[in-house]
């Protein structure tokens, strides 16, 4: 089950992949696979997820032009963290099926925000379609997901979760006059609270600036950047919000845990 899940990880990469590339293009995301370069039809022996890159040595059949190593490196991220999703939530068809949509897709927010600082209406549209038909059908109790607390906590508070979080970053937005933050970063804030609830807002909204301050430092220690560099905040959103799905740490409880730890070390 691990081994195909893991190849089917690398066929969404694949098609996710075709995503990143064409949709900021407004191209269409159906028709063959073309060398970037040569624009020469790709044949379906050299266009196997991972293989083909090692085979071709990253180089194009027809033109020798070197392919983007975003193909591999989108490929194996995905199956990577889909086999991570299928061992968090596998015992649950019906959320696996549901965190694997949303790694996708914040896959694909992450890559093109990172490329051109870009967050398309059409992926938060498609998010919050998905994500509201969910809650819906929970609320008429088709589903339900037994041992599964952060997919409960999911669909209790999708308001108060889009409130907070997009307010938050209608406010930045607003006082900075666009100059801190895009508002596609809003709209992505809204669909995140709006798909994790408000607690899970709360973490993955210090989630983001640890990264981007680890990022950050990163960056400055290497002398790569100054400090006027900016950092595509929706690849940070969506990195953070896969960091949480994927590993449940949440800030809230540390602090909570630790208040109940000091209360009790006083009695
Ligand atoms: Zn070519």
């Amino acid at each position: 089950m691990a081994v195909f899940i893991f190849l089917f990880g690398l066929t969404i990469g694949s098609f996710l992949n075709v995503l990143i590339f064409r949709l900021p293009e407004n191209k269409s995301i159906l028709g063959f696979s073309k060398c970037r370069k040569c624009k020469k039809r790709i044949a379906w022996p050299d266009n196997i997820p991972i293989l083909s890159f090692l085979l071709l040595r990253g180089r194009c059949r027809n033109c020798n032009s070197k392919i983007s190593f975003q193909y591999p490196l989108v490929e194996l991220l995905t199956s990577l963290l889909f086999l991570i999703s299928f061992f968090v939530y596998g015992e649950n068809p019906l959320p696996l099926i549901y965190i694997l949509f949303l790694v996708s897709l914040l896959i694909v927010i992450a890559f093109i925000d990172f490329k051109h600082f870009l967050i398309l209406d059409s992926l938060i549209l498609s998010g919050f379609i998905v994500s509201a038909l969910l809650i819906f059908n929970f609320q008429l109790s088709i589903f339900n997901f037994p041992n599964c607390e952060i997919i409960n906590c999911f669909f209790k508070d999708a308001f108060w979760g889009a409130s907070f979080f997009a307010g938050i970053y209608l406010f930045l937005f607003l006082i900075s006059r666009g100059k801190w933050l895009g508002f596609g970063d809003v709209k992505l804030a809204a669909l995140l609270g709006f798909t994790m609830g408000l607690k899970n807002s709360v973490d993955i909204f210090y989630l983001t600036f640890l990264i981007g301050f680890i990022f950050a430092i990163i960056l400055l220690v290497f002398k790569k950047a100054g400090l006027k560099t900016e950092m595509p905040l929706g690849t940070l959103m969506a990195g953070a919000s896969i960091l949480f799905l994927l590993s449940g740490f949440s800030f809230l409880d540390l602090i909570n845990s630790e208040l109940i730890l000091r209360l009790w070390l006083k009695n």
